[in-house]
């Protein structure tokens, strides 16, 4: 299935969004450590972009980390996401994107669990969950 491109102005996404959710989506933001709503989450369920809904990471592929954030090893379908090479703060990181609407959501580092050994470090506020009961 082709995604459908969600495009808005930045304007549009600032009255869509609360303002940690606009800074972190649209200014690539970092939340601070244990400090999102989903970091220990273990709930089954999907996890959707909070500024666009498309269904990104599944609760099958969530682990603990260590890291404070929600971890992933893989996200529901490649297509999901996008990846661009990330310099910013003196480092090299690839930086994790939404598909459909462009949105910052975080980054995908080497040293995930098997079997893909990536871990997509994302953060709470990027996300919207639904429990698996609530569909
Ligand atoms: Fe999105």
């Amino acid at each position: 299935m082709a995604t459908e491109k969600v495009v808005k102005s930045e304007e549009e996404w600032r009255q869509l969004l609360t303002p940690q959710q606009y800074h972190v989506l649209r200014e690539k933001g970092t939340e601070p450590a244990f400090t999102g709503q989903y970091w220990k989450t273990k709930t089954p369920g999907t996890y959707r972009c909070a500024a666009c809904g498309q269904e990104l990471f599944s609760s099958e592929h969530k682990y603990d980390s260590g890291t404070g954030w929600p971890s992933f090893w893989r996200p529901i379908a490649e297509a999901r996401v996008n990846t661009e090479k990330d310099f910013s703060w003196g480092t090299f990181r690839t930086e994790v994107l939404c598909s459909r609407c462009q949105s910052h959501l975080g980054h995908v580092f080497n040293d995930g669990p098997p079997p893909t050994g990536l871990r997509y470090c994302i953060n709470s506020v990027a996300l919207d969950f639904v429990a698996k009961d609530a569909k």
